[in-house]
């Protein structure tokens, strides 16, 4: 019988008490040096791999980087966009001039990668760009890790260039790009040779990708040109959901020595990951190790009743006693936070669907798993037919009566009965600024300084500004600004029952930001109002409407852990139900307009394009079983931001909201004519100003922007239904940025108002 052997392919990078942030931080902020920096993040770094040694993985990927991955590797292989160049900027100044952006040169774009909550930074191409490599950062690290796990565990891993193609923006051919990349990727393998190594990740997740088929020649004659430099076997990465069946047939026949596969795919989704069944119908060549993916990289559930173990005899009944095997997760470990038993004690939820298990559990399960399969003949182990094996959870969601999902009546005829507007509204996204004296406030609660009375009269007060501010800046359509939330998601997640929030779980959300995800640990539903409060102390201010403001239960369900053992629908509906609740108490409380924030809507969109629809099918469902409770003459409004959303235009029409507020500076306008081209037939409230720059803009500007709404054609350029806001909430900036920025916002409405 062929070993099995146990690998990993990524792991926290931010250190088990979040050293890495406080290590950047200090570094930009001129408190420490260039060498302190290195020091703290090689100690993060072999921290990481030592753990996993002490856990008993045969292969240890040695992840780090002081940002990005994606970026290491543009950077490695020096494709500097221009606009850094010639700064005089080199080494990790070059690196973190194009993540965070100098003077004169703005930072690279950020974007989720693939279907993740993680931001990578994306390369910027042309059809000849020149890769001029330095791997010398890659090979520093792998001495580092071949210092503190010795050679034969030290695996380097590098995003490869398939994937770094894929992700590139810029109009190029994807295939002509591969092969220009290739030569740099040949020169860091001959470099490995050298050094001893048992083998080099090549992470390839765009092969996931509908369209990776296309791509097949590209890089097979890539890989080949790989092979060719001799010495180091290649372990090709794949990750986040199974590849197509195109992609598969000839993925297996690249000349390289293992493949790695995910055979989870997304948490909670109904279709699961066809890699098993990819394997039961077409094998697998015996003379590559199989990289098995069967312990969930990037959920937060420990592998419940042995069901990797399961999987894994019957891959090994499939291809044979012989066929080389290493147990691994199904993605990098960088999805989920790094060591469970950080939490305080009892502090763990009482009753989850299964145990929970994070970066450094689940090394312990690849190994169990992995000696499990060692130790046993077949007929050991229970049962599991390859052939139907996706991962996704059995149970469906319930069903509920169709009405539920349907206002009750057309737009058109419950649009007069809503509150009537004077032409180009004026309003804000929700969020006002969280000032020093907010954050202090929620702290003095958070540790028992203040009392919960005192802390709503705290917040209360902030109420009172917000409204009082927006009243003198003549908005239409108030908000109360949102002081009592720290975040959009967390506080809902804290109200409703059914999320479990960690003390220390941190995952990487980009650079030194990091995110604590709820988790939903069971069924969710509202103890009691969540929002109604603050939203009839505002109201009690003002004689103008003022919104209530709920997070969408798409928005919830994506950026927290969402269970596995119920589908993500089913959660999405539980979440709109209570959320459904919420709206009808807002709506009893006097409530008129009533935002419901969707910005991650387009996040959970599935990597292969024949699951789009019933994707958003029933993402759109949840939004709509939401607000279909709201009686004709409650104004329902939404919010997209930050998000290709041109593609989903039917599904944003389907939403049947009142109201689409959407970002619109950044992207020049494109989703603005999106829907002018395609007839969107509700009211539009298009971002006047990008909320991301401390820049006031100057009435002009706005008016010109305005203006242009009017004549691009969308809602044949009805002013009464195009409504002016900024692009986002505006929490992140200060009050003598939106003070004048928003007067500048209802001056320039004023001015065009007048020229109607
Ligand atoms: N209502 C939220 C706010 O204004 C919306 C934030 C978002 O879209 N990300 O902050
Ligand atoms: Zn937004």
């Amino acid at each position: 019988m062929a070993p099995v052997l146990t690998s990993t392919i990524g792991f926290p990078r931010i250190g088990p008490n979040r050293e890495m942030k406080k290590a950047l931080e200090a570094y930009w902020a001129g408190s420490s040096s260039k060498e302190e920096l290195a020091a703290a993040s090689a100690a993060v770094e072999a921290r990481a791999w030592r753990d996993q040694a002490a856990a008993g993985i045969d292969l240890i990927g040695l992840d780090g980087t002081l940002y990005d991955q994606v970026l290491d590797a543009t950077f490695q292989l020096g494709l500097i966009p221009e606009r850094f160049q010639g700064l005089g900027l080199s080494g990790v100044d070059l690196y973190f001039a194009l993540a965070r952006g100098v003077e004169g040169a703005p930072a690279c774009d950020m974007s989720k990668l693939f279907d993740t909550n993680y931001h990578f930074l994306a390369p910027e191409l042309t059809a000849d760009s020149e890769p001029r490599p330095d791997w010398s950062p890659l090979l520093d690290r792998l001495k580092r890790g071949q210092e503190a796990v010795g050679r034969e565990r030290a695996v380097p891993m590098v995003v490869g260039p398939v994937t770094l193609a894929c992700l590139a923006r810029g109009d190029f051919d994807r295939s002509a790009m591969v092969a220009r990349l290739a030569p740099a990727y040949a020169a860091l393998l001959r470099q490995l040779v050298q050094r001893g190594v048992p083998e080099v990740q090549i992470h390839e997740p765009a092969l996931t990708l509908t369209g990776s088929e296309a791509l097949g020649v590209a890089l097979s004659v890539c890989y080949a040109e790989l092979a060719a430099t001799g010495g180091v076997p290649i372990n090709v990465v794949v990750m986040f959901d199974d590849v197509p069946e195109e992609t598969y047939k000839w993925l297996v026949q690249l000349p390289v020595a293992a493949i790695s596969l995910d055979f989870l795919g997304v948490p909670g989704a109904d279709y699961g990951s066809r890699t098993a069944q990819l394997i039961a119908q077409h094998g697998f060549p015996k003379n590559k190790r199989l990289g098995a993916g069967v312990i969930d990289g990037r959920g937060i559930w420990a592998d419940k009743d042995g069901a990797a173990l399961r999987l894994l005899g019957a891959l090994r009944d499939r291809l044979g006693a012989d066929q080389p095997i290493s147990v691994q997760t199904s993605t990098s470990l960088q999805h989920v936070p790094y060591d469970l038993t950080a939490e305080p004690a009892g502090s763990l939820p009482q009753a989850p669907p299964r145990p929970l298990a994070f970066a450094v559990q689940k090394l312990a399960e690849v190994v169990s798993a992995a000696q499990a399969l060692a130790a046993s003949t077949p007929g050991d182990i229970p049962a599991l037919d390859l052939a139907s094996f996706t991962g996704a959870p059995a149970a469906k969601a319930a069903q509920l009566d169709a009405g539920m999902f349907s206002r009750p009546e057309p737009y058109e005829q419950r649009r007069p009965k809503q509150v009537q507007y004077p032409a180009l509204p004026t309003t804000t996204i929700g969020s006002f600024p969280q000032t020093p004296a907010i954050r202090r406030s929620r702290l003095a609660f958070k540790r028992g300084r203040i009392s919960r009375e005192e802390y709503r009269e705290q917040m209360a007060a902030q109420i009172g500004v917000c409204i009082g501010a927006q009243e003198a800046l003549g908005l239409d359509v108030l908000v109360h600004g949102e002081p009592e939330r720290s975040d959009m998601v967390e506080y809902f997640g804290l109200k409703l029952d059914g999320c479990y929030f960690t003390e220390h779980g941190w995952v990487q959300s980009y650079g030194s930001r990091y995110v604590r995800p709820p988790v939903i640990v069971g069924d969710i539903s509202r103890p009691e109002p969540m929002t109604v409060h603050e939203y009839a102390l505002a109201q009690g201010l003002t004689s103008k409407p003022v919104k209530g403001m709920l997070t969408g239960p798409v928005t919830i369900l994506q950026w927290s852990f969402p269970r596995r053992d119920v589908t993500r629908q089913e959660q999405a509906f539980q979440l709109a139900l209570a959320l459904r609740q919420e709206v009808a108490d807002l709506a009893a409380a006097g409530c008129r307009v009533l935002q419901v924030d969707e910005p991650a809507l387009r996040e959970g969109l599935p990597l292969k394009k024949d699951r789009h629809a019933p994707y958003l099918g029933w993402a759109v469902d949840a939004f709509r079983l939401t607000t279909a409770v709201a009686a004709p003459e409650v104004q329902i409004v939404t919010h997209l931001c930050y998000s290709d959303f041109n593609d989903i235009l039917g599904a944003i029409s389907a939403m049947d909201a009142d109201v689409l507020t959407i970002e619109n500076s950044r992207s020049d306008d494109v989703m603005l004519l999106a829907l002018a081209g395609a007839g969107y037939p509700r009211d539009v409230g298009p971002g006047v100003y990008d909320v991301h720059s401390p820049v006031v803009p100057p009435v002009e500007v706005m008016a010109a922007k305005i203006r242009s709404f009017l004549k691009s054609g969308l809602l044949g350029g009805d002013a009464a239904r195009i409504h002016v806001n900024p692009d986002c909430g505006l929490k992140t900036r200060k009050w003598e940025e939106v003070l004048p920025s928003l007067r500048n916002m209802v001056k320039a409405a004023a001015l065009v108002r007048a020229e109607l």
